[in-house]
């Protein structure tokens, strides 16, 4: 089912970040749509899915029909990225904390590219921006990531690399094949590039070292963050382990052994970091590489 069309005449784009946030290294997240038609985890075994936006909005996305049913076009995006230069100067910028910047819609209406556009051409004084997708139509965009140089990175989420899997659990997501090609010819292109993982989930062997060939560093991360129907879907999919911190750290460290620690992120504080060319490194300082699980993260427990 294609998704409601709603366009907003949104007058805020910009979100500042607290100490409670996710990406609370970051200065500002920033998305071009509200709502999202990848729907993650709405398969034949969710109903809710394990996306943690719709829990943020406090009932908005029920009241629209149903997070995955709608997309809400914020048309005046890029006008009001413009009138926010002094704000932006020497900031770090992500895309998109509440939806994906390269959903379908994104096709059409062009509003990430325009986003794009108005930081390469007004220009915005911007330290860094991270886009993070699970759609191969970043690769449109490649002339302008190009221009950022080394002050953008793309990270692209792939949770499994088993077509199987991505069939029950994220049937509106593009193929896993398809988002690993994209990987690789944005780093052919000299685009940073990160895989994430994220909430890992059952995968094959031959995952990490397509990981390695594909992608400059990977980052991992579990369930923590996703919704009560995560905790379900998981669950209905026999897949309780996936729910055990421990299980997860230890699929990490076999990780670890295909592509180094110079080329793993695992949990919260590592989303936030960056490729700086030889390995991945947080903005706010580096963890002892030894200490690949954040361990404060972990220590909440399983996702409720
Ligand atoms: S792509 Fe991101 S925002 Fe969209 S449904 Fe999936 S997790 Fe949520």
């Amino acid at each position: 089912m294609a998704p409601r069309l709603i366009t907003t005449d949104t007058r805020t784009l910009l979100v500042r970040q607290t100490r409670h946030s996710f990406v609370r290294e970051i200065d500002f997240t920033m998305s071009p749509y509200s709502g999202c038609a990848f729907q993650c985890g709405g398969g034949t075994k969710g109903d809710q899915g394990y996306c943690y936006v719709p829990d943020l909005l406090y009932g908005r996305a029920e009241r629209l029909g149903g997070w995955g049913n709608y997309v809400e076009i914020r048309k005046r995006a890029a006008d009001v990225l413009a009138a926010s230069a002094e704000r932006l100067r020497g900031a770090t910028l992500f895309m998109s904390a509440t939806t994906d910047p390269y959903q379908p819609v994104e096709a059409e209406f062009r509003l990430t590219r325009a986003l794009l556009e108005t930081i390469l051409r007004k220009p915005l004084a911007i330290k860094w921006l991270l886009i993070s997708t699970r759609s191969p139509l970043v690769l449109r965009d490649v002339d302008l990531l190009q221009e950022f140089g080394a002050r953008v990175e793309v990270g692209i989420s792939i949770p499994s690399d088993r077509e199987d899997v991505r069939r029950t659990v994220d049937p509106r997501n593009p193929p896993a094949r398809r988002r690993m090609e994209a990987l690789r010819a944005l780093r052919s292109a000299g685009i940073p590039v990160r895989l994430q993982v994220s909430p890992m989930m059952p995968s094959t062997e031959d995952f990490p070292r397509a990981a390695s060939d594909s992608a400059d560093w990977t980052w991992i991360d579990w369930l923590a963050h996703g919704r009560a129907g995560g905790r379900a879907l998981f669950e209905a999919m026999g897949w309780q382990e996936w729910l055990v911190a421990d299980h997860v750290s230890a699929r990490a460290e076999t990780w670890r052994e295909t592509l180094g620690p110079a080329r793993l992120g695992v949990g919260r504080p590592w989303f936030a970091a960056r490729w700086d060319g030889n390995r991945a490194v947080r903005w706010l300082g580096d963890a002892p590489e030894s200490d690949v699980v954040d361990n404060d993260h972990y220590a909440q427990g399983p996702a409720r």
